[in-house]
């Protein structure tokens, strides 16, 4: 909890920073109201002003250390920081501007730094360690053992133990890596919102839907070319375009516009960024004593070794491959069929898979998405946490919101007490990077010993409403807003003491992951989908063909997936990275594994962005995820599909502890077996 504390604040010309007062709103959530950009740098130094004081405290304690007075007190130092980081960094990612990322690039360094000061310092150490190696004596129960020990494990991973030689080196390489995170992501926005496809021509708009040309009207008028049409490399703009666009010239140029993002020898090139990444990471392992990057990420995680993550991937994209050349074969057909005269390229598949899943599947993407009205599938997803965890969600009004077209809702449990506050932002813009996340601005902990309740961010880009039609999801988008809401409910049920925990990029997604099962459960879909405008639920023979189509596609989405995965593992374990050249080296290692030239790599080195951060040789997450989801969804399809032991399991045993107990425990815990990877391979029709 956040408490007034504007007698210490150091600097004097801050006194009507937000950030240094009692906030003063409903449920102590962020006033963003108030918060304008002026007030960050201010807020940020104060916050580790406040945060090296609280470690001076520690230090100079004169008792000898205790998990109270050492690892509990770290565990509370920084909320200052952690108030002022979540809300910055929750911005940057949805609403940014020049200002907000001018800040971004100025305190980069400087927090890098600071964590660098706090984590190396060998007085704070030799207390974590006094603590650690006497863990055995101190009667410490399992969550206050796992913070202990992972945390004594992130002082040496973050090089406590090193001389003050290679601490200084590696404080050198924090420093750079965090300037060029920063600017890659910059660069790849700046791309992103760069490239635009304009169209003078009616005639190039053939094949598109009447729901794919309102928003390329609007898009032009916003960039003053009203009149003509304008699409750009932002998803809910290009995909329409990919899939229904019959002029294949003009395909190839947007595809193309968005495979080479970050990669076009101009100001914003990545390519250089990437390899410099690289390169620091392979010293940063070798400097922590590891033989790669990937060794020193995995042994945190659930699958530990690279080893292990080769061993599911390789396996899977053996059996994925010959699917996709399948896939291929199929289009081809089309392709020949209609006297197209020419091979299918990466830039058509989208445009003769939606022909093959028409043919085989009848399933027609606008004659589903009447039924996928947003808000009613958001309801649907509601309806879900509502059936298996007694959860409500009731929208609050006049308050204070990181974005005015953010939605705001109160979470209560079943006997009516408070759970969480979340914003769920759906649309894309300029201010906002693309894809889908959950975030959070505050986590659930007791770390001073009162509750604090957690408050998340949704943030997607779907499809706007256009015309006088409200925004109608594809059914890929419907999975995504179940997914992210997945994450959500992660974070709502988080039943957790400390405010540190340690979630791991290989399991956090199976909350998230399960969740899809759901969306797409006829039960479910009779629940939410239902026709905009008719109010009709939707037909048993449309749920049918969504059914039927499971495995449509699935060579490709695997293997575009797998690429980039596989792209991230390769990187991630070499042990030199001089002078790379990511461009032939991701050419040369994707022939080397026979990708196929029909499908290119979902991600490619310039536009990586998830390695940038925190998915570095973690990419894999999503599918050993995989295997756990449709492994633990199986506890459901085997009892039933709101079976309320099944559900009381999978929330005390995953949500409610996930970050303060061995991962392979608590799935154990849950499903009282390992997971077995055949449900995902029948699911994806790879078996
Ligand atoms: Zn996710």
């Amino acid at each position: 909890m956040l408490t007034a504390c504007t007698g210490q604040v150091s600097d004097q010309s801050a006194g009507d920073n937000p950030f240094f007062e009692s906030y003063g709103t409903k449920f102590n959530v962020h006033p963003f109201d108030r918060i304008m950009p002026e007030h960050f740098e201010p807020a940020f130094a104060e916050a580790m002003t406040r945060e090296k004081a609280e470690h001076l405290a520690i230090i100079e304690n004169s008792e000898a250390p205790t998990f109270e007075n050492t690892i509990a007190e770290l565990d509370r130092a920084g909320e200052l920081l952690g108030e002022v980081s979540a809300v910055f960094f929750g911005l940057t990612g949805s609403n940014t501007n020049e200002d907000l990322q001018a800040i971004r690039q100025r305190m980069a360094p400087l927090l890098s730094a600071h964590r660098d000061e706090l984590s190396l310092d060998k007085r704070i150490f030799e207390r974590v360690k006094t603590i650690y190696d006497a863990r055995e004596t101190l009667g410490l129960d399992a969550e206050q053992s796992y913070l202990l020990e992972n945390m004594y494990k992130r002082y040496v991973r973050s090089g406590a133990l090193l001389n003050d030689e290679d601490q200084t080196r590696l404080k050198e390489i924090n420093q750079d890596l965090s300037k060029l995170r920063v600017s890659f992501g910059d660069n790849l926005l700046a791309e992103t919102n760069g490239f635009k496809l304009v169209i003078d021509n009616e005639a190039d708009l053939a094949g598109l839907p009447q729901s794919s040309i309102e928003p390329a009207v609007v898009a032009a008028e916003a960039a003053d070319m009203a009149g003509k049409w304008v699409f750009t490399t932002h998803k809910p703009s290009m995909l329409p375009f990919l899939t229904y666009a019959e002029n294949r010239d003009l395909r190839r140029q947007l595809f193309t516009a968005y495979t080479m993002r970050g990669n076009n020898g101009n100001e914003q090139d990545n390519t250089g960024i990437m390899a410099g990444i690289i390169e620091l990471r392979v010293e940063r392992a070798k400097l922590l004593g590891y033989g790669t990057y990937a060794d020193y990420v995995l042994e945190n995680r659930m699958a530990k070794t690279p080893e292990r993550v080769y061993g599911l991937l390789d396996r899977l994209w053996a059996a994925a491959i010959p699917v996709a050349e399948s896939e291929v074969v199929e289009m081809q057909k089309i392709i020949d069929r209609e006297g197209g005269g020419f091979a299918l390229e990466a830039s058509d598949w989208w445009h003769y898979a939606e022909k093959v899943r028409k043919e085989k599947y009848e399933l027609d993407d606008t004659e589903l998405r009447p039924y996928f009205q947003l808000d009613q599938v958001r309801d649907g997803a509601f309806w879900v946490a509502n059936q298996l965890y007694g959860l409500t969600f009731e929208p609050l009004a006049d308050m204070p919101k990181p974005h005015p077209e953010a939605q705001v809702f109160e979470i209560k449990e079943a006997d009516g007490s408070h759970c969480a506050v979340m914003y769920m932002d759906f649309h894309p813009r300029e201010s906002k990077r693309g894809g889908a996340w959950c975030g959070g601005f505050r986590g659930q902990n007791r770390a001073n010993g009162e509750e604090v309740d957690p408050i998340i961010n949704l943030v997607c880009n779907f499809t706007r409403p256009s015309g006088d039609a409200p925004a109608l999801l594809s059914l890929d988008e419907v999975e995504t807003l179940f997914h992210e809401f997945g994450h959500a409910l992660d974070v709502m049920c988080s039943n957790v003491t400390f405010r540190t925990t340690f979630r791991s990029a290989d399991f956090s997604e199976l909350p998230s992951q399960i969740m899809e099962h759901w969306a797409v459960d006829p039960t479910v879909m009779r629940h939410y989908a239902k026709h905009y405008q008719t109010g009709e639920a939707i037909p048993d023979a449309l749920i049918e063909k969504i059914t039927n189509s499971d495995h449509f596609n699935q060579g490709f989405a695997t293997v575009e997936y797998l690429a980039a995965s596989l792209l991230d593992m390769k990187y991630h374990t070499l042990t030199e990275a001089t002078d790379l050249d990511v461009v032939a080296f991701e050419t040369e290692y994707f022939n080397s594994i026979g990708l196929i030239p029909e499908i290119v790599s979902r991600y490619r080195s310039s536009y990586f962005g998830h390695i940038i951060g925190g998915y570095a040789a973690g990419y894999y997450g999503y599918i050993w995820c995989g295997v756990l989801d449709n492994d633990a969804f199986e506890a459901f399809t085997e009892t039933s599909l709101f079976d309320q032991a099944t559900a009381h399991k999978f929330r005390t045993a995953i949500l409610e502890r996930n970050g303060t107990a061995d991962f392979m425990e608590m799935y154990l815990d849950f499903r009282g077996r390992e997971p077995a990877i055949e449900p995902l391979l029948r699911k994806r029709g790879l078996l």
